[in-house]
């Protein structure tokens, strides 16, 4: 019974236009308001704009959104305040952890069923969260599991934001071994395209690193958001004033490769992507990241690496090599030893920065590119 009362009413035949919203937004939270907008909401409830402050650093500061614990709230305005600003936006579905704890994947059903997953890593000295941006994902890149089911929809500013949040109250509580800690970096490599779903991307990013009440006060520099390379969105966040460190997948240093692989190439070619990505060190002075999935005999030849460290000499980047993590029924796998060994020694050779990713998340299907929320 109590399913039904949670189960949407049909729409009637015709109900729907073309310009009516098909699907509900996700509710209002505070981390989609900035801290203005914030007070505004405040003071539309007929309390003082203070209150807004002290619940934001609540949330922010304390990871709290539990009215309860709101002390310095007046009892009979916290739920009133926690119904308009800061409403469940996400339950965990199923939490999943290994390496020796220190990696842990959680699948969220969002408020209308969608499924997103995040992934907390530990390290020494420091603190990794692994955020969606999208409930699924319509860039349809072959090797990726998010790619195969295609785009559900895009998240909102809170219900990313809110990811962090749950992570930092996670390693804030002490559960993961070596004791509490602070989430120190985020990276947009969970499901999704950032860059398609730009606006709520920027806004995470904003409250990420706004000081406290207005957000979490983390470091720009400790964020990274990854992008198949849509190059209007790599110009604007430029822009931004927001250095966050770029990272662009190319996955081939050539067009006829990267058409198949990451078919967005089609619109955006090798050359006009990595310009991109170069005006973004320019204008940012981050180093790029350029990510690189080897895969067996496909994009892991000695020729592709000198081509690709001929592409990138002498600019401000650095190359992350990612051991293909297989998805379920693919016919690609991660190269051979001894190929990506050469292929790192031809990058170094021509003079280019890089790093072999190691695979956090592996037996969780929480590593690069395994996100599916399967369920
Ligand atoms: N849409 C963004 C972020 C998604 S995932 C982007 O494409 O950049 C983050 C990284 O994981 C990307 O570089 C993506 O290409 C890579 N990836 C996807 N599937 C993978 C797989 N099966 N094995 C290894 N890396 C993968």
């Amino acid at each position: 019974m109590t399913e039904d009362l949670e189960t949407p009413r049909k729409p009637r035949v015709g109900e729907l236009t073309f310009d009516e919203p098909r699907r509900r937004k996700p509710p209002r939270h505070l981390a989609d308001l900035t801290a203005a907008e914030r007070r505004e909401a405040v003071v539309a409830l007929g309390l003082p704009a203070f209150r807004a402050d002290q619940v934001s650093r609540h949330y922010f500061t304390r990871l709290s959104n539990d009215p309860s614990e709101w002390s310095d709230v007046p009892a009979a305005q916290r739920d009133q305040i926690a119904t308009e600003l800061t409403p469940a936006l996400m339950s965990p579905v199923r939490e999943l952890t290994c390496d020796e704890g220190m990696t842990r994947k959680t699948v969220w059903r969002l408020f209308d069923g969608a499924l997103v997953e995040s992934v907390l890593m530990r390290y020494p000295g420091r603190v990794t969260m692994c955020v969606s941006s999208q409930a699924g994902c319509g860039m349809n890149c072959p090797f990726c599991a998010t790619g195969q089911a295609g785009l559900t929809r895009n998240m909102s500013t809170a219900e990313i934001v809110e990811q962090v949040v749950a992570g930092a109250r996670t390693i804030a509580s002490g559960v993961v071994p070596g004791g509490p800690a602070r989430v120190s970096n985020v990276v947009f490599m969970g499901m999704g395209e950032p860059m398609a779903n730009y606006k709520s991307v920027v806004g995470a990013v904003r409250r990420l690193v706004e000081k406290s009440p207005g957000g979490l006060g983390m470091s720009a520099r400790g964020i990274t958001v990854s992008t198949v390379g849509l190059v209007p969105r790599m110009h604007e966040l430029a822009t931004e004033g927001l250095p966050v460190t770029l990272a662009l997948s190319l996955h081939a240093p050539d067009d006829e490769l990267r058409d198949t692989l990451v078919p967005v190439n089609t619109r955006w070619k090798v050359t006009e992507v990595l310009d991109a990505a170069w005006d973004y060190a320019r204008i940012t002075g981050r180093r790029v990241s350029i990510e690189y999935a080897l895969i067996k005999d496909v994009n892991d030849q000695a020729w592709r690496a000198e081509l690709l460290a001929k592409r990138l000499r002498g600019k401000l980047v650095h190359v992350n090599l990612i051991p293909l993590n297989p998805t379920p029924g693919s016919k690609w796998t991660a190269s051979r030893p001894e190929d990506e060994r050469e292929f790192v020694r031809r990058l170094e050779a021509g003079g280019v920065a890089v790093t072999v990713r190691d695979t956090r998340g592996r037996e969780i299907d929480g590593a690069c590119g395994q996100l599916a929320a399967a369920e």
